[in-house]
């Protein structure tokens, strides 16, 4: 009997993860066929219904963000707008704690342009999902445990918090040069699985549209919570510096 990939209960369905319609259909997109080999875990019952409320809103909060490729952009103005108007704006306004509508002008067009505060908690537990399907996808098992999840691409306001960012993508950049890429749809999406370090602790990359990037840490049950000098530095709020690859990283610095 197969069980779900985020608790011990049975499964009684499967669920794609990434969630389907992130993957723009033929339809839209000219092109190759990008839903080659998606990948499917079991999921309980709770899980399953818990998830597919979540599918379109990951979907409206990540297409059409800047740096995205152009599969992400068609993939917005075609799928993404229409479930937006289906919805009538409900779905923005889930996506979005506050929001503003700009339009800009681009080749005689308008573009509109969407600026506001993401649903933090929310999209961190969508790519929590995420996660947990990975694992079980690649490693055939549940994964039991704590993750911790960090959104690339999101800006805060906080020049600290922006530099962390920095500092943990330029660490990624290092650690994921040799690793294999996993997914069939790599301009859509595409993961990789770095190997434990001294405290068994692991990390996935997650990379959408060719741009977003999210990074999950494992720290696997049983294994020691690691003392890490650097942050706890900086949750203090003491100005660190952190050297990387010849690179100063400067976090709550007080100049
Ligand atoms: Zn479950």
């Amino acid at each position: 009997m197969k069980t779900c990939y985020m608790c011990e209960k049975a499964a009684v369905s499967s669920e794609h993860v990434p969630p389907k319609c992130l993957f723009p259909q033929s339809k839209d997109i000219k092109g190759p066929n990008l839903r080659l080999h998606l990948i499917t875990v079991p999921s309980c019952d709770i899980h399953n219904s818990a998830k597919s409320k979540d599918d379109e809103f990951l979907m409206v909060a990540l297409a059409g963000i800047f740096g995205n490729n152009s599969i992400g952009y068609q993939h917005k103005f075609t799928k993404v707008n229409r479930a937006i108007k289906r919805s009538a704006n409900r779905l923005l306004d889930a996506a979005f704690t506050k929001r503003k509508h700009y339009l800009l002008e681009r080749d005689n067009d308008y573009l509109e342009i969407i600026w506001g505060t993401f649903d933090h908690l929310r999209l961190q537990e969508c790519f929590t999902h995420i996660a947990y399907g990975l694992y079980f996808h690649h490693f055939q098992r549940r994964f039991e445990g704590q993750t911790k999840v960090l959104m690339g691409y999101l800006h805060s306001s906080d020049a600290s918090n922006n530099t962390f960012v920095q500092f943990i993508k330029s660490r990624a950049a290092i650690d994921l040069k040799e690793v294999e890429k996993n997914g069939d749809n790599p301009d859509v999406f595409y993961y990789q699985f770095v190997d434990p370090d001294e405290h068994g602790i692991f990390m996935l990359h997650m990379r959408f549209y060719g741009g977003i990037d999210i990074y999950v840490s494992f720290l696997p049950e049983g294994k020691p919570k690691p003392f890490n000098l650097a942050i706890e530095l900086m949750n203090a709020g003491i100005e660190t510096v952190i050297d990387l690859d010849g690179n100063e990283y400067r976090v709550n610095s007080k100049s």
